[in-house]
């Protein structure tokens, strides 16, 4: 994105502040666009031909240095690329490195659904949300065409995810690519020797396509040579080496190709980069070494600079170490993780059971109420408007005061709650009096750790009166 401020984007827009984009004004606007929270097409007026010129002035302004490529169809499509800055702390980088899972045409069909099934069905809990695998990676292991065929063809009818199609042979990739087109799979990869051919089924079935070359020129050349064809959602794969020299080399150019995108604003390789964490197989006949390294390749690559890779091993320990810390990387670091304030209803409780406070930062937010819930414990959970902060931060800063338990306890708390005792974190024991005092209620400072809350709750509830 070349625009440094909302202003440069403002002096394009129609300047009337009408609000058909639900903003008040046409700068608000220009903010949101600059932080991709709107999109243009929601500025009905800059749709007009009148506007072509300034529409296509804004689109220019807004590309992001990176190329976005979607890769799939619907809810379950993944964007990948799309970035601006080579560190998140310029900015946030905003599309998760997508990690797709391989399947291969020498599986029997039982072991292919089962595999398949695992891949799909794969979830964690994390702050709130369940973190799932992105896609399935199809491979010609067989280098038969018709085997090829087969398995996509299964795999296409068991699952909806999105997919890769991997063999380095274009025939072989045409054979599975006929059948699922217009599922949008990234087909994978053209090489020095097989580029044209690639570069027409691109073209042909209008799918993406992942370049592959271990050298940087003959890499930039081919994504010069797709560009020029007019195919340009391109990925780059400069091959992943798990080991040795050849790692530290494979690291460098990843370093290199997305600097001399984003640094050097050189377009022909701002292109989103593949990674294959999965060649970690080739080197180890030990399945726990070699989900080991696999785990350890991901992990640099998902640092430094993946947009999308293609993995093998599904055991528990490789799965929550990829997934998670892609979630850990790309979280914008502007916001705080948080949730809605409110209040929560923890098991079955009546109008004298006790209730809790805490703040609406996720992370607090879920360790309390796992420890409330998971020791049964029958009450109310009540979640202030912190900005996000912990305890701690808030009390610190003034994010959390007795102002605030006051406008969340007339918010949120109803007829329900038959008693007016509530508990706040030992964190927060400071603004325990000043709380009694504005809000009338009593307060109660519970432990600084909700780990200890049972032991609390047997000696303090229900208080004395
Ligand atoms: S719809 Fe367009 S012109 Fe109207 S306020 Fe929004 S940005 Fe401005």
């Amino acid at each position: 994105m070349k625009v440094r401020s909302p202003m440069e984007i403002y002096r394009h827009l129609p300047q009337t502040n009408c609000g058909e984009c639900g903003e008040m004004t046409c700068m608000a606007f220009a903010s949101l666009l600059k932080e991709r929270k709107k999109k243009l097409e929601e500025c009905p007026p800059l749709m007009s031909d009148e506007y072509a010129e300034q529409r296509e002035k804004i689109a220019e302004m807004l590309a992001p240095e990176i190329r976005e490529v979607e890769i799939g169809v619907g809810d379950k499509a993944v964007k990948i690329g799309g970035e601006e800055v080579l560190h998140r702390h310029e900015l946030t980088f905003f599309n998760r490195t997508a990690l797709f899972y391989d399947v291969w045409d020498t599986l029997d069909a039982d072991s292919l659904r089962e595999r398949v099934h695992k891949i799909e069905s794969w979830k964690k809990f994390y702050v709130g949300e369940f973190l799932r695998l992105n896609g399935i990676a199809v491979r010609s292991v067989s280098n038969d065409p018709e085997k090829f065929e087969e398995c996509v063809k299964k795999v296409a009818d068991t699952t909806d995810l999105p997919l890769v199609l991997c063999s380095f042979d274009p025939k072989i990739v045409e054979r599975g690519l006929k059948h699922v087109a217009e599922r949008r799979p990234l087909i994978y990869a053209a090489t020095e020797r097989s580029w044209s051919a690639f570069l027409e089924l691109s073209k042909m079935y209008e799918v993406p396509v992942a370049l592959f070359s271990q050298s940087l020129d003959v890499l930039t050349s081919l994504a010069v040579t797709f560009a020029n064809a007019g195919v340009e959602d391109i990925v780059l794969d400069p091959c992943t080496h798990p080991m040795g020299k050849g790692l530290a080399d494979t690291f460098t150019k990843f370093v290199k190709i997305r600097r001399a995108g984003i640094a050097d604003g050189r377009k022909e390789i701002a292109y989103p980069l593949l990674s294959v964490p999965l060649t970690a197989w080739f080197f180890f006949d030990d399945p726990v070494e070699a989900s080991y390294w696999e785990a350890i390749v991901a992990s640099i690559f998902i640092i430094k600079y993946a947009d999308i890779m293609i993995l093998h091993g599904l055991q528990p320990h490789s799965l929550i170490v990829e997934r998670t810390l892609v979630e850990t990387i790309y979280t914008d670091p502007r916001r705080p993780v948080s949730v809605e304030p409110g209040l929560r209803i923890i098991g079955n409780p009546d109008g004298n059971s006790p209730l809790f406070l805490t703040t609406n930062f996720a992370l607090t937010y879920y360790t309390v109420e796992s420890d409330i819930s998971s020791n049964k414990i029958d009450s109310y959970l009540l979640v202030v408007d912190t900005d996000g902060l912990g305890v701690e931060a808030a009390v610190a800063g003034g994010q959390l005061n007795a102002d605030k338990v006051k406008d969340a306890l007339e918010q949120y708390v109803d007829s329900r709650i038959e008693h007016r005792t509530i508990v706040i974190p030992g964190l927060a024991a400071r603004i325990s009096g000043e709380t009694e005092e504005k809000t009338g209620w009593k307060v109660l400072v519970g432990p600084k750790d909700s780990g200890r809350i049972p032991d609390w709750i047997d000696k303090n509830w229900p208080p004395e009166v």
